[in-house]
């Protein structure tokens, strides 16, 4: 069952995502803001981080960019959220390191396929691998 970790500030737009995720069959964490979703995608280990962007404490660029910049946590895919449709904030998210990018308020049938894109299958399929691949070694320099 994969799991997705929320860092979302708005208790409701928490609430509700949370709740309709976890009804399609998804297991669902929570972090209310930017310095949170980075420690819980270090402690929860997700397959999947929905980021907002307009976030206290340090805001989902940022966190964004931590979280790429972390080996440990690289690979899990992020779906940067933010309220405005502007083209210039989905450039931002995706140079930030974010796998893609939605537009609030949330059209779940949308966001699902976004999901089930990232995750490479729906989330009833057969159970997630227990822990991604390392990711292989640098190539050692020539001697
Ligand atoms: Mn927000």
């Amino acid at each position: 069952m994969a799991k997705i970790l929320i860092v979302e500030d708005n208790e409701m737009n928490r609430d509700m995502l949370s709740r309709r995720l976890e009804r399609r069959g998804f297991t669902t964490v929570i972090a209310v803001d930017g310095g949170a979703g980075v420690a819980k995608a270090r402690t929860e280990a997700p397959d999947l981080i929905l980021m907002d962007m307009s976030l206290p404490v340090i805001d989902g660029w940022e966190a964004s960019r931590q979280i790429k910049a972390d080996p440990a946590l690289a690979a899990i895919p992020i779906i940067a959220l933010t309220a405005h449709a502007m083209t210039s904030d989905r450039d931002k998210a995706l140079k930030a390191g974010c796998n893609d990018y939605d537009t609030k308020p949330v059209d779940l049938p949308r966001l699902l396929g976004k999901i089930e894109a990232l995750l490479g299958k729906p989330p009833s399929a057969s159970p997630a691998p227990a822990t991604p691949p390392a990711s292989p070694a640098p190539p050692a320099p020539a001697s």
